[in-house]
């Protein structure tokens, strides 16, 4: 089984797809990764999930990721007596800390934090940006506030500070519970919700003690300031455009995406566009002309993933948005567009010798009649430099530690194979032959490269580039120890 795009497709799971006939529909129309979000649902859920991902890798012999999404600090209001309560514009409405069911003067805000850093003049957003407060007068335990965009309130609802850097930990009490939890039971990938700076990620890798990989959702103005250094600190990245949406006006996301899935390229991060993508298609099978350009966008901008959320988890047509996507990926990426923007944005940054190696593997691939470039790889690493050349052949990513596989599941072009460990050249060589072979990425007339390091398993020592005949007789006769 191979996919016949580039770009990866990540689903979220919920209760329209948590059974195994499902995730196995989701997985062969395209999914590549799974995402569990940690605010809906309980532990038992993710882990009963979990078990049947991994039960359907075993049965199809192909690595998948696991992206568990924290929730983060999420602020919500309190509850109402009626409910619910409508609020106009104009209106004077308070915030406080008293757990008292609130009414259409006041509600609680049960975070002490948030009231020591507001100050008069901010806005504070209450459900999805739907409706606006403009905070007139505040103190510790309060805010007054003019209602100046009014609308619907109910229990619950989510509030955003889009102004303020909250004096708030990057991760709550359920958010710790959450990550040792999903680390047990062996995630790939964790997202990090409304990340404020490089801090937020730094404190959760030391709780995940390398047991998986970090993604920072991009959804607050604070995180789009601090970019690069929270780049730096994490492994891949989220552009988490339905908060973001909310946090700034909407008319800024599209230029921060294209920015944000440039930067992560330059640095071999994978990066995922998320949300809305296909949002009619929680209802109707057909997606919009504006969505499917939507999707098509992120591609041609050479973002390593696609993401889909309630369409794939709550909607009534998860396998067919999957397969849309697929669709969609496949046009686009044969569009001789496609590679001409893929190439005028490569950022050229050879600082190592593995650099090099790769920039050459694509430039053979780009003038010769190379299948796929086949790399050996025990972090991910060359796998991952490989893919930031958006080379015009599949990336045959084999390495011998199922977790990187999987965690390269989210990585641009990449195909992960297992091997064995490597000792002699040789060995490797046909080991990459045998993969273009079985997974059809070749013939036995074709040629693919090997990108290795020797000796094997020394990280970093990414040094050969061979173009190998796919024949073994021809290896066999070719290749010294
Ligand atoms: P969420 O994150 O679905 O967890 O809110 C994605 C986003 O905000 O776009
Ligand atoms: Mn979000």
């Amino acid at each position: 089984m191979r996919r016949l795009r580039n770009v990866k497709i990540v689903a979220t799971l919920g209760p329209a797809s948590d059974d195994y006939d499902t995730i196995r529909a989701l997985f062969e129309a395209g999914a590549d990764v799974f995402r569990l979000n940690m605010s809906h649902g309980t532990q038992d859920d993710i882990a009963a999930r979990h078990r049947i991902i991994r039960q359907i890798e075993a049965d199809l012999e192909r690595p998948i990721a696991i992206l568990a999404d924290l929730q983060g600090p999420k602020l919500r209001v309190g509850t109402f007596t009626e409910g619910t309560v409508e609020l106009h514009e104009g209106q004077s409405f308070r915030l406080d800390l008293d757990e008292t069911p609130g009414d259409a003067t006041r509600v609680q805000l049960p975070h002490v934090e948030i009231f020591a850093a507001l100050e008069p003049g901010a806005t504070l957003l209450v459900n999805d940006g739907k409706i606006r407060l403009k905070v007139e007068a505040c103190g510790p335990d309060f805010a007054d506030c003019l209602v100046t965009v009014g609308g619907t309130i109910s229990n619950r609802k989510g509030v955003n500070v889009p102004d303020v850097v909250l004096p708030l930990a990057a991760l709550s009490e359920k958010d710790r519970a959450d990550l040792e939890f999903a680390c047990e039971l062996g995630v790939d990938w964790l997202a990090l919700s409304f990340v404020q700076r490089a801090e937020d990620v730094e404190e959760a890798r030391v709780l995940t003690k390398g047991r998986a990989a970090l993604m920072s959702k991009i959804e607050k103005p604070a995180a789009v300031r601090s970019f690069k250094e929270i780049l730096d600190a994490s492994d891949g990245i989220m552009v988490a455009r339905g908060d973001l949406g909310v946090e700034l006006p909407v008319q800024n996301v599209p230029p921060i995406q294209k920015r944000l899935v440039r930067q992560a390229r330059a640095d071999a991060k994978p990066v995922i566009v998320a949300t809305q993508m296909l949002e009619s298609m929680i209802e109707s099978p057909m997606p919009t002309r504006a969505e499917v350009s939507d999707v098509a966008t992120a591609i041609y901008e050479g973002a390593d993933a696609v993401m889909l959320s309630a369409e794939s988890a709550a909607g009534a047509y998860p396998v067919e948005a999957v397969r849309t996507m697929n669709a969609v990926a496949m046009e686009v990426e044969s569009d001789p567009t496609y590679r001409e923007i893929l190439e005028s944005s490569r950022k050229v940054k050879r600082t190592s010798i593995a650099d090099g190696i790769v920039s050459a593997a694509r430039d053979i691939a780009e003038t010769t009649d190379i299948r796929a470039i086949c790399c050996f790889t025990q972090s991910g690493t060359t796998a991952q430099i490989t893919a930031r050349e958006r080379p015009p052949v599949p990336i045959i990513a084999l390495t011998p530690l199922i977790t990187t596989a999987r965690r390269l599941c989210l990585s641009w072009g990449t195909h992960c194979v297992l091997t064995d460990e490597q000792e002699r050249f040789k060995g490797a060589v046909i080991s990459a032959v045998r993969a273009a072979l079985k997974y059809n990425f070749a013939t036995s007339k074709d040629q693919v490269l090997v990108v290795a390091g020797v000796p094997f398993n020394v990280p970093g020592t990414t040094n050969i580039l061979r173009v190998a005949p796919c024949e073994e007789r021809l290896i066999y006769r070719s290749e010294p120890e």
